[in-house]
């Protein structure tokens, strides 16, 4: 595309987006309605027609495009993309040598100076997230940069850019060769199977590297564990392997089971002597109080909104609702691990749940230590909301 259209910038807005404030807010430009096609270069104008700063219009949950470049002649071609994923790479090259840890994010969005996109490291194979058909527009340029910029096995891509901004389902490979699935990565030591081809979700976060190694070495040592919301057990595999006695995995989705069982067994861990449920967290935590089960560390990772049979969880409204049905089956002095990747709110309102979930419950708690995103995982200043990660664990006392 090449036709460039002017974004007028209301003046109580002209001073955030001169300090370098990435993302087009609709509340901030008076003019949206000259946008049509997503993939559209806009530059970013005040009330007296001067330059501000130059981007693209994609249509994310978040707004309406990113701004790249305070030079109204910038290109948005491949030595561009280029450059910014060199800078991105340079950043992390720690990471690529150390052998114990083989997956990792190389560009977060905006946090490397293109919103909309991010690339994840998986041994030798990357995986471009696309986050709007804007970007999207753009994909001969950003794969043409990453196949010049680095070494790869394959590329693979995930479309996250459905009517309701939700991943489209595809054959996500792009191009070098096919992985092997499940393929097998590190992280911390510790193996993960990982599938870049089957669907939205690859079997590991890795934006909780830093919080699953801290439960293994720090927290999981001789405890009873129950791992809420586990997905593929990752926080199980870890405090298993930090020497937890039991780990107890919970989680609807019936997927879920299998790929826990495989991961423990990836790790020579007996799966059998763990408990694998599949079941709605909440079912659980009512049976948990029957039978007066408790456990000595608890984590709980929901995701920001989802949809059961008996229940609408939405993190910003519920989360101090499940903070109490944990502290009820944790033992005292047992931990808690609270973890949201809810937008919605920042990390001294989740504290708030926390404290106002132990005040209702009747109980004491000591904050231990809290955690955002890990570094491969980059944010910047002008754009603290990209930060979204929040993990505090916390001590149940008497
Ligand atoms: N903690 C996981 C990631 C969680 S992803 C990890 O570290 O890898 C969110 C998970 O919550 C999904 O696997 C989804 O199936 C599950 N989920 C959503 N609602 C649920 C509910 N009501 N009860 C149990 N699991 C639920």
């Amino acid at each position: 595309m090449t036709h460039t259209v002017s974004l007028k910038v209301k003046p109580n807005f002209t001073r955030k987006y001169r300090s370098g404030f990435p993302l087009i807010l609709a509340d901030a430009i008076s003019n949206l309605k000259v946008l049509k096609e997503e993939g559209t270069i806009v530059n970013l104008i005040d009330e007296k027609n001067a330059f501000i700063a130059k981007g693209y219009y994609g249509k994310q949950n978040k707004g309406y495009g990113w701004l790249l470049s305070k030079n109204e002649h910038e290109k948005f071609d491949i030595p561009f993309f280029k450059n910014k994923i060199t800078a991105a790479l340079h950043r992390r090259e720690h990471l690529f040598s150390d052998d114990a840890t083989t997956a990792f994010r190389i560009f977060n969005g905006e946090g490397d100076g293109v919103g909309g996109i991010t690339i994840d490291y998986f041994d030798g194979f990357y995986l471009i997230n696309w986050y709007s058909k804007g970007i999207y527009e753009f994909r001969h340029a950003i794969i043409g940069a990453l196949k010049e910029a680095v070494d790869y096995k394959g590329i693979y891509q995930k479309k996250r850019f459905d009517a309701k901004g939700q991943y489209m389902e595809d054959d996500d490979f792009v191009t070098g060769e096919r992985g092997e699935f499940p393929l097998i990565i590190k992280e911390n030591g510790v193996n993960f199977a990982v599938y870049l081809n089957e669907g939205a979700m690859v079997g590991v976060f890795l934006d909780q590297r830093e919080v699953r190694k801290t439960i293994r070495d720090k927290y999981a040592k001789g405890t009873n564990m129950l791992n809420t919301f586990s997905y593929t057990g990752a926080f199980s595999i870890f405090a298993s392997l930090g020497g937890a006695v039991k780990t107890t995995s919970v989680d609807l989705a019936n997927r879920s089971k299998p790929k826990t069982i495989e991961q423990f067994s990836l790790n020579g861990i007996d799966y059998e002597a763990q408990d694998i449920i599949v079941e709605d967290v909440f079912k659980y935590f009512k049976y948990a109080g029957r039978k007066q089960l408790k456990f000595d560390l608890v984590v709980l990772d929901p995701p920001s909104f989802a949809r059961s049979k008996k229940n609408v969880f939405s993190a910003d409204k519920d989360y101090k609702d499940l903070l109490k049905e944990a502290i009820a089956i944790t033992e005292d002095n047992g931990v808690i691990v609270a973890s949201t990747n809810s937008s919605a709110f920042g990390m001294d309102k989740f504290k708030g749940f926390i404290q106002k979930a132990f005040q209702e419950t009747g109980f004491k708690y000591k904050e231990l230590e809290q955690f955002s995103l890990p570094e491969d995982f980059r944010t910047i200043k002008e754009f603290p909301e990209g930060n979204y990660l929040k993990v505090v664990f916390v001590r149940k006392v008497q």
